[in-house]
């Protein structure tokens, strides 16, 4: 998160000097540090874009409480949803929780107006403003700020895989609607496929919006461009991500407490290693592993799979998912206050319209169904990347005269399974079934 801060501040500085307007770095409390600079460059009036999450709600109410004493006009408007939590009303009044009646209502009351190109000059400040630095000096300042890895630079996977700032953005989403979005429907469950768009980093931090996106489908709909079923499919996603969000702005405790809360009472339990070896792609389940060294190199792991290494963490190892959802969101690019809670409670079985906890995903069934050529497991688990396919699945099935021809030491280089899979499902329905009793 920090490294790909860094880098959009440095595209965003480079945007705007570009159109005439230097970026001023600040930071500190919002409430006395935004009023401030509104001071001291003599601004009559301050804008922004609404966020959605609890801690972010509060803040902005500070700041525009300052800024209003202050004398100075506030104006803040939705750049990052479809549309405003309190817009999407059941008939009955009162928020959505089941996402098919959620999302068919969202769309149906849609036709949001394109957004706006971005002006091609802006005023800058009349005086520049003192302090953090500007032009040639903001890179000192940005440096200061000491957001990039110190010591050992981990972030050589971010910087290949990533471009932070609105042209990557762009060019992404180009790249997507040419390539990738007529096959979506198809093609989004396979992490060995570049099937997905990979947007999430840049629709979280905000160098994307969804209106953008919705617009670009639709007129590759109208233009006979892509299928149907394909414009729908990924639409459905970015309601995915509404839905979160809006759920998150009614239920601000979305991504501290369990949703359905008679998961307070869910026995927990307490594993370190387990939560290490998992962190750290060392579970023995190929497909887990994979996924899990993906989040570490590249700071982003397929939705497929995301579902699966969580499944594993809660129901496999029973360790709360506020755990998994805490290493998430030091690791993910795309870390959100509200996807990552709704999908974790989704995978947990806690959440709003989730999956129901007895449904148990096998890490291994997975592989085989959506990675059938484990060129997905090979890339990041090198270790197994010399047995035949099928191995590739479950290693401790490979007979001794396979594993010695692939120069493979079962238990050596690659973990023996964490826990029996038939086992662990076993001890996780009758946790649940202890949940409900108790
Ligand atoms: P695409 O398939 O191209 O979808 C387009 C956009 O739709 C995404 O960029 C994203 O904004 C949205 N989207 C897609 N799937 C979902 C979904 N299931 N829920 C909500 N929005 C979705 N997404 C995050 O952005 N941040 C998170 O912190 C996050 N944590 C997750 C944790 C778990 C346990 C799970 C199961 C899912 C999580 N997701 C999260 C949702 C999803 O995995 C990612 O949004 C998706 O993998 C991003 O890749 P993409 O941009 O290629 O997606």
């Amino acid at each position: 998160g920090r490294w790909w801060l860094h880098h959009a501040l440095a595209a965003l500085a480079a945007d705007l000097a570009g159109r005439g307007a230097p970026l001023a770095l600040r930071r500190g409390d919002a409430g006395a540090v935004l009023p401030a600079l509104a001071a001291e460059t003599g601004a009559a009036a301050v804008f922004w874009n609404r966020r959605y999450d609890p801690a972010a709600i509060a803040c902005d109410r500070a700041v525009k409480a300052t800024l209003a004493a202050a004398g100075i006009d506030a104006h803040s408007s939705n750049a990052a949803l479809l549309c405003e939590p309190w817009q999407a009303q059941t008939k009955t009044g009162g928020p959505y929780k089941v996402f098919t009646p959620f999302w068919r209502s969202v769309r149906a009351g849609l036709a949001p107006p394109p957004p706006s190109p971005a002006p091609a000059r802006i005023a800058g400040f009349a005086a520049p403003p003192s302090g953090d630095a500007l032009d040639d000096a903001l890179e000192d300042a940005l440096e200061e700020w000491a957001l990039l890895p110190a010591g050992p630079d981990w972030a050589g996977g971010l910087r290949a895989a990533w471009t932070p700032g609105e042209a990557g953005a762009r060019s992404r989403l180009a790249a997507f609607l040419d390539d990738g979005l007529a096959a979506y429907a198809a093609a989004r469950d396979r992490p060995d496929r570049a099937g997905t768009s990979r947007l999430s980093p840049h629709l979280h931090w905000g160098e994307i919006g969804p209106r953008q996106l919705w617009h670009a489908v639709q007129a590759r709909r109208d233009a006979g461009a892509v299928p149907d079923a394909a414009a729908d499919s990924f639409l459905a996603e970015l309601g995915w991500r509404e839905f979160a969000h809006h759920l998150l702005y009614h239920f601000p405790d979305l991504a501290t407490a369990s949703w359905k809360r008679g998961f307070d009472a869910f026995p927990w339990r307490d594993d370190p290693a387990g939560l290490r070896a998992w962190q750290r792609g060392r579970t023995g389940y190929p497909l887990v592993d994979a996924g899990m060294r993906e989040l570490w190199a590249t700071g982003w792991m397929h939705n497929r799979v995301r579902m699966v290494a969580a499944s594993f963490l809660v129901k496999h190892l029973l360790i709360d998912w506020r755990a998994g959802a805490a290493w998430f969101a030091d690791t993910l690019v795309d870390a959100d206050a509200a996807n990552n809670a709704a999908g974790w409670q989704w995978v947990a079985g806690s959440g709003a319209d989730a999956a129901p906890y007895f449904r148990i995903f096998n890490p291994v069934a997975q592989g085989e169904k959506f990675d059938p050529q484990a060129a997905y497991i090979r890339r990041w688990v090198p270790e197994l990347a010399a047995l035949p396919d099928r191995f590739v699945h479950r290693p401790w099935d490979a007979p001794a005269e396979t594993c010695a021809a692939a120069g493979f030491t079962p238990g050596g280089d690659y973990p023996a399974p964490l826990v029996d899979h038939g086992l662990a499902r076993e001890r996780a329905l009758a946790a649940y079934r202890d949940m409900r009793a108790g």
